[in-house]
Formats: C-alpha cells, sequence, structure tokens
C-alpha cells in the first residue's frame, strides 16, 4: 500500500531554499573539500537555480527528512523512479547514488578524476576485486570509483520545470514511526493523505527488502552499507548461483545473464533495466547483445538513448526529447525519415535506431541503480551468511 504525505506548504516550508542551500553546500564541501571540481560546481548550480525558480525547494526538504529519519530508526531505504538522477538528491542524502558522469574519488584528499564512461559506465566499475586499487597521484590513498553517469533531466524536466516526485521506499515497520515524526514536526493538522492543494507531497512505499537488510544486519552483525560491492564475485553468482529469497524475476534475470555475462556493477544495474522495460530484451537486446553490439551497449534504459545520442554529438535538447519518446514506446511514429536521417548523419548504427523502435517502455536507470546496491548487500549476505539468510528467505 502506498501511502501520500502532504504536508501544508505554509506550515514549515519557511527558508526552504536557503536550507536547501546550506544543506547541499556543507555536503559539497565534505565530499569535494573546499575547491570544488568546476564540472561538479556546474551541475550542482544548474539543479539548484531550476529548483530556487520554480519553488521546489520544500519537496527535496521533507524527502531529506524522511530519509534521514528512516537512517537514525537504523534502517535503509531507497528512491523509486528518476529521482536519483539528481546531484541535489544525493547531496542532500535522500538517495545513495552519485549520478555524476564515473570518476575515480580519493577518500583522503577528495581529488576526483573522471574517467572514460565508455570503458567505465558506472564509477563502481572500477573498484575491482580481482585489482588492487589504484593510488590517487596527490596523497597516494587507495582510490574509490564513484558516479553512475545520469543524467537530470529525467527527474527533473528538460527546463528543470517538472514537480519533484519523490517515491521512497521504506521497511514497512518504520513507516507508522515516520508518520508520527512528520505530525510532531509539522503539527498533525497539517498533514494529510489524500491529494490537496498548495501541499507538499512525498510517497512512502513499504518495501520488505529492507526488514531483511535489518535482520540479517542484527543476526551478523555487518553493516549493510559497509559491505563493498567488489567484495562480491557477480559473475559466479550470476551464472551459478540460485536467486532464492532475492525479490527479482529469477527466470529472465537467468536467461539475461545468460547473454551478458554480468561481472561489474553496472552490468546488474543494466540486467535490472533490460528486465523491467518492454520489449526491450525480449526480440530486441537478446538478439544485439554479444552479437551486433557489445552488451553494454544494448539499450537498458531511456538514459542510456540520451547519453548514446550525445556522444555521437546530438545536441543536449534533441537527445533527451529521443530518449523520452523512445521510453514511452513512441520512438516507431516519431522517427520520421528526416530524424531517422539527421541520426544516421550522425553515425549513430542502424541496429541502434532499429532498436529504439521496438521499444514499448524504458526503466529509468535511477531506479536499477538504487535497487542494484540493495540487491547486491542482499546478494552479499546470502553468499558469507547462507543459513542467516535462508531462514528468512520469505520476503
Ligand atoms: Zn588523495
Amino acid at each position: 500500500m502506498k501511502v501520500y504525505i502532504n504536508v501544508d506548504h505554509s506550515s514549515v516550508m519557511e527558508h526552504a531554499d536557503d536550507k536547501l542551500k546550506t544543506a547541499c553546500e556543507k555536503a559539497l564541501a565534505e565530499k569535494y573539500g573546499k575547491t570544488v571540481p568546476r564540472q561538479i560546481q556546474e551541475r550542482y548550480a544548474s539543479e539548484l537555480d531550476h529548483i530556487v525558480a520554480n519553488g521546489f525547494a520544500p519537496y527535496y526538504i521533507l524527502a531529506s527528512m524522511l530519509a534521514a529519519k528512516s537512517r537514525e530508526l537504523g534502517y535503509l531505504h531507497n528512491l523509486r523512479g528518476c529521482a536519483g538522477g539528481s546531484f541535489i538528491v544525493y547531496l542532500m542524502g535522500i538517495s545513495e547514488t552519485n549520478p555524476l558522469p564515473p570518476h575515480t574519488y580519493c577518500p583522503t584528499c577528495r581529488r576526483v578524476e573522471f574517467v572514460d564512461a565508455g570503458q567505465y559506465p558506472s564509477g563502481f566499475d572500477l573498484n575491482r576485486r580481482d585489482t588492487e586499487r589504484k593510488r590517487c597521484p596527490n596523497c597516494g590513498a587507495a582510490l574509490s570509483g564513484d558516479g553512475h553517469d545520469i543524467p537530470a533531466e529525467f527527474f527533473t524536466g528538460y527546463d528543470g520545470g517538472k514537480t519533484p516526485d519523490f517515491d521512497l521506499n521504506v521497511a514497512p515497520e518504520i513507516r507508522e514511526d515516520m508518520l508520527r515524526y512528520l505530525g510532531e514536526i509539522f503539527g498533525e493538522d497539517n498533514i494529510s493523505f489524500a491529494g490537496t492543494k498548495e501541499m507538499v507531497s512525498c510517497d512512502l512505499l513499504p518495501h520488505a527488502m529492507f526488514s531483511v537488510l535489518k535482520r540479517m544486519e542484527e543476526l551478523t552483525g555487518v553493516s549493510a552499507s559497509s559491505i563493498k560491492f567488489e567484495d562480491i564475485d557477480i559473475f559466479s553468482f550470476f551464472m551459478d548461483d540460485d536467486f532464492k529469497g532475492l525479490p527479482f524475476d529469477s527466470e529472465l534475470v537467468r536467461s539475461i545473464s545468460d547473454t551478458v555475462f554480468p561481472t561489474r556493477f553496472s552490468d546488474v544495474t543494466r540486467i535490472l533495466g533490460f528486465a523491467h522495460g518492454r520489449n526491450v530484451w525480449t526480440d530486441n537486446g537478446e538478439n544485439l547483445a554479444g552479437t551486433v553490439c557489445v552488451p553494454a551497449d544494448a539499450i537498458a534504459h531511456r538514459d542510456d538513448v540520451m547519453q548514446t545520442l550525445l556522444r555521437h554529438g546530438i545536441d543536449r535538447k534533441t537527445a533527451f526529447d529521443f530518449a523520452e519518446t523512445v521510453r514511452r514506446g513512441e520512438a516507431g511514429t516519431y522517427l520520421t525519415k528526416e530524424r531517422e536521417a539527421m541520426l544516421l548523419e550522425h553515425d549513430v548504427p542502424a541496429w541502434y535506431i532499429d532498436s529504439m523502435k521496438k521499444i514499448k517502455y524504458l526503466f529509468p536507470k535511477a531506479h536499477s541503480t538504487e535497487y542494484a546496491m540493495n540487491y547486491l548487500r542482499m546478494i552479499w549476505y546470502k553468499i558469507h551468511y547462507p543459513a542467516a539468510f535462508y531462514g528468512k528467505e520469505n520476503i
């Protein structure tokens, strides 16, 4: 059951712009140091300007309060939909997904270096279990990788004018506590659970996976957020293990894995995209991945279409419009002869254009990324603490 929380805009959300700015700048300084790299500063400033110009700051504040409350109660949560594509959402601690382009990050001196997104579709792909981590050229500390390369536009709209739609998955047992907390802060009269005008809203959707992760933490003494994804042998797990107790469609994921041969974090994300789209894998990607193209080049998410067209030199607005059309399953009619010729002129391969036309629905990469992290935590517990995991497999 989904709960829509609406909070009276006027009751608490005074100075929301300042609150948002202060919180983000604190997070930026903590993460990237006093001199924030230009590309990161620009992404932040552009998102913030749109939020302030449209009066959307209260939505971000409300969502960040709920995320913080879930953490305070000792539970992980995640975000559904496109919200994880916003850098401000990441800075506010609402999502775990850093949407910046893939980069190495030095946890000691905070040095950032962007890497080739073709080679490393996710920055997490830089952290490999079979290879020692590279050292920071500044200070010699072991580097980590971050950045999932997600454009903000799918969440904010091209011009930033789309009303933010936050949809949080939380453990069912804390939902009442979270509602009580909002009542204490805003006053119960200022909260409603039906669509109402002049209110700021957020959706809370209970998800049992977060109860399971909490129980696994208690049973094993290992905190889920301390798990390193590169410690998981993704290839062996997806090829040889069973998926019992994991909340995804096992048969389809198995069949995609047999073609994709996942080894990296981005492969797991991609599998989720293939599995959740319509006419994305079946009769489409399955005939391309591994034969016509490398699996990483087949379309798994709406973001892939935008990024691919950008890489082919197509302008941002046009690339976004194409991606939106494809994700709605409308590329067949949208791709007039003129538009198709334009893509071909930019060296977009014919097989790619055909693939776009077949798609009926495309999933957002932000959603898959948020889920991939938590699925991999579940997989880690399943591998390392099978007895504890199997005792709690009924989810
Ligand atoms: Zn360093």
